[in-house]
Formats: structure tokens, sequence, C-alpha cells
């Protein structure tokens, strides 16, 4: 019987309403499984309390301490797969971060699947049994091997590169609205057990940086929004705070006005690397334009473009990059430009 482990960060999935009417988390790992007894037949699960929190309470460390213990699951010959259970709201950022962090090396040639509830443990729809029914589906079979890290929810597998938390409420709220719309597959009840397809061929969505299986450090990378009307003053008080790197959130195709580029130019002049990526949420960052702040002008100075990474993602890759030893705004520019070309 294949062995799968099971991280239970927290998240809705975890959620009761107390006696003050508050929706908290309430709910330990073990309680959601012993609601699964007809898992026992199929799978065996091992199971993690690694925290149990509102995704909102995710860090960048905390996320790269459950890297730790991943690597160390992943390294043992009786562990098949893994499963963490995670609030929504940040999901695409820790799926995102353990992607990027991982290298096919450590992952070892298993997989790691995201899920988590958008109701809570005990609401009439609670769609979090079903969703952790599908994790460990995708989790022990054979062909979701070699894809990375992937988040499975309402019977759609999503890449951790692309996908997105696209509505607040609805159960069906990740989407992997990339230029190719591509989700990885689907899952499907299958008499008293799951049918996982996949219909894309089994490929990293992302080049994992390399790092130490130990406890890694992440410096600061802010992210700054351009809008219109928008200045340089977030940007200075950015770098005065300590940023090592920062994503500019800018419009369009990767542009700017005229008060953020003169910030900017200051910052890469200081050698501190600036990516450029988009507030649309398809399309990518790309040097389009000519004029003081279009990306022409932007890529010019030194900036990087961030490609179809949202400005979230970018700031984690980021920050993988400076862990990883990449300083510079030129060296930004040469790993950025390894995205493009996926
Ligand atoms: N606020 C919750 C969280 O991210 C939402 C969820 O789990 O769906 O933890």
């Amino acid at each position: 019987m294949k062995k799968i482990k099971v991280f239970f960060t927290g998240g809705t999935i975890a959620m009761r309403i107390d006696a003050d009417g508050l929706l908290k988390p309430a709910v330990s790992g073990d309680e959601l499984l012993a609601q699964m007894p007809q898992l026992q037949h199929a799978i065996c699960v091992e199971s993690s309390q690694f925290s149990n929190v509102s995704s909102s309470q995710m860090s960048g460390a905390l996320c790269m301490e459950l890297r730790s213990q991943i690597i160390q699951t992943l390294a043992r010959a009786d562990i098949f797969g893994i499963v963490i259970v995670h609030g929504t709201d940040t999901m695409e950022e820790s799926a995102f971060l353990l992607d990027a962090a991982l290298t096919s090396a450590q992952l070892a040639g298993k997989t790691v699947v995201m899920t988590g509830a958008m109701h809570s443990a005990e609401h009439v729809n609670g769609d979090g049994l079903s969703n952790l029914a599908d994790a460990l589906a995708v989790a022990s079979c054979d062909d979701a091997a070699g894809r990375g890290v992937l988040v499975a929810m309402a019977g759609q597998i999503h890449a951790a590169r692309w996908v997105r938390k696209m509505d607040s409420v609805r159960v069906d709220t990740f989407a992997s609205p990339n230029d190719a719309q591509t989700i990885q597959g689907t899952i499907a009840r299958d008499g008293d057990g799951f049918k996982v397809a996949f219909t894309t061929v089994a490929a990293r969505s992302m080049p994992a940086i390399s790092l130490a299986d130990s406890a890694v450090a992440l410096d600061r990378v802010d992210i700054i929004s351009m809008h219109s009307g928008a200045d340089g003053a977030l940007l200075n008080a950015s770098v005065d705070l300590g940023a090592k790197a920062v994503v500019i959130n800018a419009v369009g195709a990767g542009n700017v006005n005229e008060a953020l580029f003169c910030a900017i130019q200051e910052v890469l002049s200081k050698q501190i690397p600036v990516m450029i990526s988009t507030r649309c949420i398809t399309g990518g960052s790309l040097p389009a334009y000519g004029y003081v702040g279009g990306g022409q002008q932007l890529q010019k100075i030194g900036a990087c473009f961030a490609a179809d990474l949202p400005a979230h993602k970018a700031r984690l890759y980021a920050q993988l990059a400076l862990a990883g030893g990449y300083k510079t705004p030129h060296d930004f520019v040469s790993l950025f430009e390894q995205l493009d070309s996926q």
C-alpha cells in the first residue's frame, strides 16, 4: 500500500465557529482524517500537524521550515508522496515557494500536492474532505511524478507556477490563467476510488533554485505598486528599510510613470535588483514601450522582467535567488530570462 505523508498547516478546512460566532482554526488534521475511514483501505496515511493557522499567518520563514521537513520526508524510502493541507488565501504563494525551492533531486521523483477548502469543517457544503481525498489520489498517482508541486482543488490539478486564487468565495476558486489556460489534469470519482487524468506532459513548470536542504533565511524583498499618480516614496522607503531587491507591480505590459521610473533608476544604480511584473492577470510583463517609464526604458536601465510571474510570486523567486547567490541587477536579468523561454 502506498504511504502518503500529510502535513496539516491550517486554513478554513480546519476551522470551526466558536461560542462567540467567530470562525477560527480549531480542528486537527487527525480529526479530519478520522472522518475519512474509507481511506484506510486504499492508502496508508501518516499525518503531521505542522501548524494550525489561517494562511494569512504563513511566512517565508515558516514555509522554508516546512520545506526542510518535506525534504527529510521525501528522502524516506517508505514515502510515496506528500500532501500539504493549507489555507487557500496564500496557497499559491506557498506552492510556488516550495516548487521553486525544491530541485528535482530533492523531490526524488515524488510528488507534493497542496489542498485546502473554501468552506469550513462543519459547513453544510464543506469541500475539505473531498479536496483532501482528491489530493491524496493525486499524490498516490504514478503519473504525478516529475511535475513538481501541484495544487489539487475542486477536481482540478494546477501547477504552482500558474495557479491563482480567482474568487474570494467560490469552491472552484483556483484557475491557471496563463496564456495557454492549462490546468495539469482532473480528478473524478470512479466507483469507490478516483480517476486522476493528467492532460499535460510531466514537466516542472519552474526552474528550481538549488539551495541547502536545511533552513535557508530569506532576505527582505518588497512589492511596490504602480498606479496612476504613484511616486517613488514607497520604493525609497523600502530600500531604506533594507530591501535587497524590489518587485514593481507595474501596469499593462510592464510600465510605470516618470516619478517611479526615476526612483527605480536610483535603486538600480545602487546595484539593487528591480523586477517588473504586471497587475494584468495574463500576458506577463515585457519591454514594449520606449517612453520614459515604458518597459523598453526600464530594460535599458537594468530592470528585469518577471515574465508571467505575478508580483507576489516574483517576490518569492527573488528571495530564493538572493539566497542562491544571485545578487546584482545583471544576475537577476540572466536568471529571469530563463523563465521567458519556458
Ligand atoms: N482565510 C482562509 C485561509 O487562507 C481561507 C481558506 O483557507 O480558504 O486560511
